[in-house]
């Protein structure tokens, strides 16, 4: 059966890129300079990675954004209230806004400023610590954002220390990334029964530097945190090298609609994982927004570079699983799919959804 979807796939054009965004450097609060960070990128194989410093685009008037060797830098910045609630991801505008609220007063400008923004961490808790307070979304009903930044990788490491670290945690911070909480996707679900939203993975990286009686050390080295959390992309064409705001406008187009998936590295490699779906006209479709009408039955496919445990979502719940490298879900009713990949307990992949038929879906 592998081999059968693997040809299927052969006939679809599609140019992945591999990514992280959610990037902090020392231009805001990380640890890392632009060119550490760059460095570790690069040195990771990534494809692209989207720098957002607190409230400042410094890595682009610097001259950062563009490529280095294979890899396409874009710089956006991370919004915040003036009361440090409510954390905004913005890639794309021409300027920082100034708007420091209501929510709804800075997701409006930042999209008439041609950018894209995503809710960030939206309901991280880190409950046990004092010295580092969550920074929820708190303006449930604001709208028109672009999507959610659904797998935080700072804000899930964080909430797995309680009291006193261990060195366990220091030392292998990686090991404490499992899966995206239940709060998080039932907000995305419930959003995406109204309206698209997509969703993105956000290392949060900071390079931390942390005491630990007489021993200084930094938990998450820059080369680590890239090893996490990432946004895969399907992408209509190679990034143009030779055109920087176009390689940037075909990143944000397609972060902004969903074509692609979110992985975790540390459960192994994504790359070249597909996941598609085919309809009953000859359509095909990619995970996301889409303008064509999707015909039953479909057929939604997906072929992986390892074996997982594979299952399907439908409007929120659990329809189908699989085993093993490759699986085909039948869908003869409407409502939103997605597709989750898990490796013993610890999930790998979470696609975009598919909306299949009219608003809203469930
Ligand atoms: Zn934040
Ligand atoms: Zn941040």
């Amino acid at each position: 059966m592998t081999k059968g979807l693997e040809n299927t796939w052969r006939d679809v054009p599609v140019t992945e890129v591999c990514g992280a965004l959610h990037l902090h450097t020392t231009y805001s609060d990380g640890g890392s300079t632009v060119h550490q960070l760059i460095g570790a990128a690069r040195e990771a194989g990534l494809d692209y990675i989207i720098i957002t410093d607190h409230e400042t685009m410094a890595a682009r008037q610097n001259g950062y954004e563009g490529f280095t060797n294979n890899l396409f830098v874009a710089v956006g910045y991370e919004h915040n209230d003036a009361d440090q609630k409510n954390h905004y991801l913005v890639i794309g505008p021409a300027n920082v806004t100034g708007i420091k609220g209501p929510p709804q007063a800075y997701i409006d400008a930042v999209k008439n400023d041609g950018g894209v923004g995503f809710l960030a961490h939206p309901f991280e808790k880190r409950k046990f610590l004092k010295n580092f307070p969550s920074y929820e979304w708190t303006a449930l009903s604001a709208t028109g954002y672009d999507g959610i930044e659904l797998w935080n990788q700072m804000s899930e490491w964080l909430e797995h220390l309680r009291g006193n670290a261990h060195l366990y945690h220091l030392f292998c911070p990686r090991k404490f990334l499992h899966r995206i909480d239940a709060a998080h996707l039932k907000f995305w679900d419930a959003q995406n029964s109204r309206r698209f939203v997509s969703a993105v993975g956000g290392v949060d990286a900071h390079t931390m530097r942390y005491a630990w009686g007489p021993l200084h050390l930094t938990i998450f080295p820059i080369k680590v945190e890239l090893k996490g959390i990432r946004t895969h992309l399907y992408l209509s064409a190679e990034l143009p090298r030779n055109d920087i705001a176009s390689a940037k406008q075909l990143v944000m187009n397609a972060l902004r609609d969903g074509h692609g998936f979110l992985c975790n590295f540390r459960r192994g490699d994504a790359r070249t994982a597909r996941i598609g779906l085919w309809d009953n006209a000859g359509g095909f479709f990619l995970p996301g927004k889409t303008d064509r009408q999707i015909v039953l039955p479909a057929v939604i496919r997906v072929c992986l570079p390892q074996a997982g445990f594979v299952k399907l979502i439908h409007n929120g719940l659990v329809s189908a699983e699989a085993r093993g490298r490759a699986a085909e879900f039948k869908i003869t009713t409407p409502g939103l799919y997605r597709v989750e990949v898990y490796k013993q307990k610890n999930a790998w992949i979470y696609s975009n959804p598919f909306p299949v038929g009219a608003y809203p879906l469930f």
